[in-house]
């Protein structure tokens, strides 16, 4: 099976829609047909300030997250970014590679540290794409499924692998883009222009898997629509009414046209109110199994554990080639 890596920052106390639509439901569906690492860049995490006591908390309730929409620790290795030092280890290598005008041209970093001032960005904010090429290249995965804001650091791994490749020798496999065949994107309630997000204008776009489910409903019901009458798919022309819409097909399995159908002639009130039921019986069940699961932490630990000694065991092996390729000697 070809090897596939993804991972999921643990940036906040719940994963949100889009989270789930766009990426998390993906993992998922592609642990049948690929060899499946999935991982929580709690080393990421730190680029920008944080709060320790609530980092440690949000990478187990994202494993619990996890664990809740069927990632399956038997088929898949999921593990925590810090517990596996080959991360930075490759990566301390990987920046030496790196030109500086190379890393400047990264627009996501042009972008949050414009919006940080470069006062308080981080050097690891700068770095951010090498850490992220060595979680890529560590595993030799072949494929890793971006989002368009991605696409330029993984071009950069790519970059990077070649470069070692050519001046050390073959040790480290160039990985192409996966592109997810139909994840949906989740667009903000209140500005269905805008992708929904974590970082949005306003709470009441955004709806968290594990906000109480009567205000994710709420949101729902108040969702930005448009003047006219008629529920179609139209993004352009509609955009709050097809992020309804999509929404409600990808949560309950009927297609659009399905929708259009069964709405026709109907309003836009009742748009929402299906939707938020259908929201409302997917997060019902989902918040009692990650409830369930961070009732024993203890147990979510030691599959953190698992999870990172199998990473351990293909990461070390790439390190140990790395560091003979580099000229370091080995440790014993
Ligand atoms: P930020 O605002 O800090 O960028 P975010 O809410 O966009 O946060 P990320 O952590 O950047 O969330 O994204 C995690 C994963 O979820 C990525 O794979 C991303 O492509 C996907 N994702 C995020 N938001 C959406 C969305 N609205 N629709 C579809 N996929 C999304
Ligand atoms: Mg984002």
């Amino acid at each position: 099976k070809p090897r596939v890596l993804s991972g999921i920052q643990p940036t906040a106390d719940s994963f949100h829609l889009g989270n789930y639509l766009g990426a998390l439901k993906t993992w998922v569906d592609m642990q049948d047909e690929y060899d499946t690492l999935y991982f929580i860049p709690d080393m990421h995490a730190i680029t920008v300030q944080h709060d320790p006591v609530a980092l440690r908390a949000r990478t187990t309730t994202a494993l619990a997250q996890l664990l809740a929409i069927g990632v399956d620790p038997e088929r898949s290795a999921i593990f925590a970014q810090s517990q596996v030092p080959e991360h930075a280890q490759l990566a301390w290598i990987l920046m030496c590679l790196t030109g500086f005008g190379e890393a400047s041209r990264m627009t996501q970093f042009k972008d949050k540290s414009a919006k940080q001032g470069t006062d308080h960005a981080s050097v690891g904010l700068f770095t951010y794409p090498m850490l992220m090429s060595a979680d890529i290249l560590l595993y030799q995965a072949e494929y890793v499924p971006v989002g368009e804001d991605q696409r330029q650091h993984l071009e950069l791994t790519r970059d990077l692998a070649q470069r070692f490749n050519t001046r050390f020798g073959a040790a480290l496999t160039v990985p192409k883009a996966f592109i997810t065949k139909e994840s949906a994107k989740i667009y903000d309630l209140q500005d269905p222009t805008s992708k929904m997000s974590k970082s949005g204008p306003s709470p009441a776009g955004l709806i968290n898997l594990l906000d109480d489910p009567k205000v994710s409903a709420k949101k729902i019901k108040s969702a930005v629509t448009d003047a006219e009458r008629e529920i179609r798919y139209d993004p352009a022309a509609k955009p709050g009414v097809s992020n309804l819409l999509v929404i409600n097909s990808v949560l309950s399995g009927r297609s659009i046209a399905e929708l259009e159908q069964h709405f026709a002639g109907k309003g836009y009130g009742d748009l929402k109110v299906d939707t938020a039921d259908v929201l409302t019986e997917f997060v019902v069940p989902l918040k009692a199994k990650v409830d369930n699961f961070l009732d024993d932490r203890a147990e979510l630990e030691r599959m953190l554990d698992i999870g990172a000694q199998r990473a351990r065991a293909i990461a070390s092996e790439t390190l140990a080639d790395v560091y003979d390729k580099i000229g370091f000697l080995q440790p014993k």
